[in-house]
This record gives C-alpha cells, sequence and structure tokens, in this order.
C-alpha cells in the first residue's frame, strides 16, 4: 500500500517533526567532508518551509557511547551551521534533544523556522526504542515525517516510537524515502520483463536472502564478484586461491538448481598472482584458475555477454561489484556492467554500498533510474523484507 507523502499533508502553520539521515562524515577537526546526506533531503525541507510549515529535524550521527557524549565527532553543531547555508535561512540548534533547551526553542518556533535537535543517539533512550523518549519527542509536533531511508530498518525511538507516539497525527514520509520504496520494493514487486538482476560483491553468505528472493522473481539472475568462486567450486572446478566460502557450497549447489534457467554465471575469470594491481595476470575459463592465482574479477566474455543480457533488460537491479573495481584493471567487468545499465533504457535500480560507488566512480550516476542511499537497508528490501518504521506510516 503506497505512503502519504509530506506533499499530502497541510503544513501551514503546523509543526513538522523530521526525521533525516545526517549521518555525515567528518574530518579530524570535525569539519563536513561530505554533505550528499544533508543536501539529498533539502527538496523535503523545502516543501514544508515555502508552505509556511515549522520545522523540527532530528537525526543520529557516529556511535557515541555515553562516556565520549561531549567529543566533537557526536555534536550536530556542524551539520546546523552547513544546513544553514544550503538553505541560505537561519537553523537553530538545540544542544539537547527533549530537555530545557529544545522545549524553549520548540516553542518559539515560527512559520518557516527551522531547529535541529542535538544527536538523537546521546540520548539512551534512542537506540532502546524508550517509549517516553519517544513520546516527549512525539509531543513537540503535529506531523511526523520519515525522510531517513538508510536507518530505516532499525526501530529507534525517532523511527519506530515517535510514529507509534503520534496517535492520530499525520505520519507520512519525506521524497527521498518514497522513491526508495518506490523503486525497491514498488518497481521490482511489479517489474517491466524482462527483469535482471546483477549480483556481486565479496560473500555469497551475504546474499543467500537476496539471490533466493530475486530467483523467484526475476528473468534472469547474474553472479559475478567473489562470490562466483564458491559457486564454481559447488559446480566441480578449480578456484585456486580466490576468496570462497568452502561451508556455502551445498548451499550453492541448491541455488543452482533452483536456478538452472535462471542463474548465468561467469563462464571466464580474470585472476592474479596476488592481490595487486601489478600481479602476474591470466584470463583463464570459470573453474580453471590455476592453484597460485586468485579470481579478481569476471573475464571479458562473460563481461560482454552480460552486457548483451542487460541490454535485452526493461528492469535493472544491481547490487556488489563484479571484481575488485578499486584496483584497475579489475575494475573492467564492473565498469561494463555500469555502461551497459547506463546505455540501458530499462528501469535501473543501484542497491546502495559499493556498486552505487562503483557508478558514481564510473560517472554514470546520472544515467541510472535510481542509485539507493542505503548499503544494507537497500539489501533488506532486496530481500524481500518490509520495514515496521515505514509500516507504522499513514497509508495514502
Ligand atoms: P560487498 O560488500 O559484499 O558488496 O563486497 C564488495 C567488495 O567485494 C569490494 O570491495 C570488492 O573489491 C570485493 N570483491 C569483488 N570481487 C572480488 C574478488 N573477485 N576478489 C576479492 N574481492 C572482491
Amino acid at each position: 500500500m503506497a505512503k502519504k507523502t509530506i506533499a499530502d499533508v497541510e503544513v501551514a502553520g503546523q509543526t513538522v517533526l523530521i526525521r533525516v539521515d545526517f549521518n555525515v562524515p567528518l574530518d579530524e577537526q570535525g569539519n563536513i567532508t561530505d554533505d550528499r546526506r544533508i543536501r539529498m533531503t533539502l527538496p523535503t525541507l523545502t516543501s514544508v518551509l515555502d508552505r509556511g510549515g515549522k520545522l523540527i529535524l532530528m537525526s543520529h550521527l557516529g556511535r557515541p557511547t555515553g562516556a565520549d557524549s561531549d567529543a566533537f565527532q557526536f555534536t550536530l553543531q556542524a551539520i546546523a551551521n552547513r544546513l544553514g547555508e544550503l538553505l541560505d535561512r537561519e537553523v537553530v540548534f538545540a544542544t539537547d534533544t527533549v530537555g530545557t533547551d529544545a522545549q524553549s526553542k520548540v516553542t518559539s518556533l515560527q512559520p518557516g523556522g527551522i531547529l535541529l535537535l542535538e544527536n538523537l543517539r546521546l540520548n539512551p533512550g534512542e537506540k532502546k526504542g524508550d517509549s517516553d523518549f519517544s513520546q516527549a519527542l512525539a509531543n513537540m509536533a503535529d506531523i511526523y515525517c520519515n525522510d531517513a531511508f538508510g536507518s530505516c530498518a532499525k526501530p529507534d525511538a525517532s523511527l519506530f516510537g515517535v510514529p507509534k507516539a503520534m496517535g492520530n497525527r499525520p505520519k507520512v514520509t519525506g521524497f527521498l524515502l518514497a522513491k526508495e520504496i518506490a523503486y525497491l520494493t514498488d518497481t521490482i514487486s511489479n517489474p517491466d520483463r524482462p527483469f535482471v538482476a546483477i549480483l556481486g560483491g565479496a560473500k555469497v553468505s551475504d546474499k543467500i536472502t537476496v539471490i533466493e528472493n530475486l530467483l523467484d522473481q526475476c528473468d534472469k539472475v547474474l553472479i559475478g564478484g567473489a562470490m562466483a568462486y564458491t559457486f564454481a567450486l559447488a559446480s566441480g572446478g578449480t578456484i585456486g586461491k580466490s576468496l570462497v566460502e568452502p561451508d556455502k557450497v551445498d548451499l550453492a549447489q541448491k541455488l543452482m538448481a533452483r536456478g538452472k534457467d535462471t542463474l548465468v554465471l561467469p563462464v571466464d575469470t580474470h585472476c592474479g598472482d596476488n592481490f595487486h594491481s601489478d600481479c602476474r595476470k591470466q584470463i583463464v575459463n570459470a573453474g580453471e584458475i590455476p592453484a597460485n592465482f586468485e579470481g579478481l574479477d569476471i573475464g571479458p566474455q562473460t563481461a560482454a555477454h552480460f552486457a548483451e543480457i542487460v541490454a535485452t533488460a526493461k528492469t535493472v537491479v544491481w547490487n556488489g561489484p563484479m571484481g575488485v573495481f578499486e584496483m584497475p584493471p579489475f575494475d573492467h567487468g564492473t565498469q561494463t556492467v555500469a555502461q551497459a545499465i547506463a546505455n540501458s533504457s530499462a528501469t535501473s535500480i543501484i542497491g546502495g554500498g559499493d556498486s552505487a560507488a562503483a557508478i558514481q566512480q564510473f560517472g554514470f550516476a546520472d544515467q541510472v533510474s535510481h542509485v539507493s542511499t542505503g548499503g544494507g537497508a537497500s539489501l533488506a528490501l532486496l530481500e524481500g523484507k518490509a520495514f515496521e518504521t515505514v509500516a507504522v506510516l499513514d497509508d495514502v
């Protein structure tokens, strides 16, 4: 069921409490080194401000343990400053979340005003999903909005307890979260066909449930990355000193039997005699890797074949690199797949984490339909999971 977005509610004169993900990287002086997560929330924020709403923003930052609460890595002060610059408006900063400073600043908030609360995780109630903490946050607002996709797998107070505590008051998604759900849930559950998934990365064990779920839904599931060597071993091949999970060989055999018309495995491998760009290199048939070599990328024949399959697709989902894309020339397979997705007119969804980094590194991010902002959260949706933090929001 589709969820109401911030555009569906009347916000003029109302106080809107938005859970954002401002968990940005900081350098050793506490300067923000990448403000993408802040910039991506701007459409949601300006939608409220332009319609005369009052904004209260809340986020976590890092993982404070309690003893280190005063450390500069855990305050959102620098983020308040950066947000003010990006919006060209004053952003008021509260030095606590539900304490006297926040309460007095909430009371004096005017339409078009913005208040950013201090790091949610400085209050132990956040990770515990504490009901008093949730209620205190909910009491500040007329409307709750979740625009923190990367955090949605965690039922923390600000993500689950607060919308619950809102009772009958509106609880909606921001535009960023709405887009993630539209692609990673709606498109995938009702895809234009052929529907092709490309899965790679280091380990089969991280993606078993994703492979199982997508095998049921896709026309083709292409496997690359180091996880292909577990399948090669399961097919009776030799894999030299490649990364492998011997305890997952049985499972790989079951997946191959189940996906005999769907699963597409590499036919060749680019391998090296050590984990370096300047190692001795060879291209060999899949499952014929010499004893002193390790597979570091899919081979050129596999890359070309994967690109041909992608060219026929109407919907493509990609999660996980095809090889060690950080280390040329073993970026070739990942780059070929990224290029094929960029060239295709299919609806294309890049499932966060390393594949999102790769598509950006190769300069194709603008040529795909959606690059997910959440690594773990996007994997969870590809596994077919639903988030209770989203289920709790209002249906259209
Ligand atoms: P994951 O987090 O499971 O998506 O794995 C991503 C990592 O897998 C990247 O850092 C890649 O360098 C690495 N990777 C992909 N293919 C290989 C390979 N053939 N051998 C070793 N590492 C690989």
